[in-house]
């Protein structure tokens, strides 16, 4: 497809020529949907996703994971009814080393002027994102309006911005809790609360309808607190599993971390430790049949 009079295509190989991966968008900044053989991933999935497959399906499947650097692909005649609709073009921060702290509203970014040090800066329709070198974990909902793209992600591309981009700092590093990162005992995790609400905000790549995601939650929830303490934890972990399972083909994200929240606060509430109950869940999202994050 030839790029002239498509701007989103044209800002694709401007990226791609700058050596960052692109995607186009549909209507609603979402990817595309995957093509029928890519369809519930029964292809297995992309060779550069968490789950490494070996797709090598040559339509825009998989969301980020179909970012390419590559022309030929961009310009490609299965990329090309995919331009043709498309409605803005996103890239993959983590595939090119940077991270996008996607700052939602004005609230969001004031907390950003006064905790994170200045950086390059790009306005997006409400808010702002805030690019650093180094590439991290991505995640959702990390505060009120603010969520991490960086590996397994992609952002809207909206321009260059302005300011000069600095190292990614441990403030945005920290606001990701990891997997293998224990407190010490006695340590409390004091974020909890404020991360505790799932909406439709935190889940814009989510094919569910809200009912269907709130019906799912508030059964898991429910199942958590029935049990004793000693049973809690390992409910806790079957729950974030099947929640992260039904979201397997959403395109992401669909603010599992924030769903992740609400079943630890859960647990704690019938008295498991808090460490533990955060390893639980995080082990039970991340035990799911995955793609979407
Ligand atoms: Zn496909
Ligand atoms: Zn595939
Ligand atoms: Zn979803």
């Amino acid at each position: 497809m030839h790029p002239a009079g498509n701007p989103h295509l044209t800002a694709a190989l401007n990226l791609a020529a700058a050596g960052v991966p692109a995607l186009p968008l549909r209507e609603g900044k979402l990817p595309f949907g995957n093509c029928r053989t890519c369809a519930e991933n029964a292809c297995g999935g992309r060779p550069n996703m968490k789950r490494a497959g070996t797709c090598h399906c040559p339509s825009v499947c998989h969301a980020w994971a179909a970012a390419t650097t590559d022309p030929s692909v961009i310009t490609s005649p299965a990329w090309a009814a995919a331009w043709r609709q498309a409605a803005a073009v996103a890239y993959h921060p983590g595939g090119v080393a940077l991270t996008v702290v996607d700052l939602d509203n004005a609230d969001a970014i004031a907390w950003a002027r006064a905790t994170l040090p200045a950086t390059r800066t790009v306005p997006t329709t409400r808010g702002e994102h805030w690019i650093y070198r180094g590439a991290m974990q991505s995640a959702n909902a990390v505060r009120p309006g603010v969520d991490i793209k960086s590996r397994m992600a992609y952002a809207r591309w909206l321009g260059p911005g302005t300011g000069t981009m600095t190292a990614l700092p441990p403030a945005v590093l920290a606001l990701v809790v990891k997997e293998e990162t224990t407190p010490p005992p006695g340590q409390v995790v004091s974020s909890l609360p404020g991360r505790a609400t799932w909406d439709r905000t935190v889940a814009i790549g989510c094919r569910h309808t809200e009912p269907y995601v709130r019906t799912g939650l508030d059964r898991g929830l429910a199942l958590v607190r029935a049990r004793t303490e000693s049973g809690a934890a390992s409910q806790a972990f079957g729950v974030a599993r099947f929640l992260a399972t039904q979201h397997a083909q959403c395109p992401g994200p669909c603010g599992l971390d924030a769903l992740g929240w609400q079943i630890v606060a859960a647990a704690i509430s019938v008295g498991v430790p808090e460490t533990y109950a955060h390893r639980a869940v995080t082990n039970g999202l991340q035990t799911a049949e995955s793609g979407a994050a």
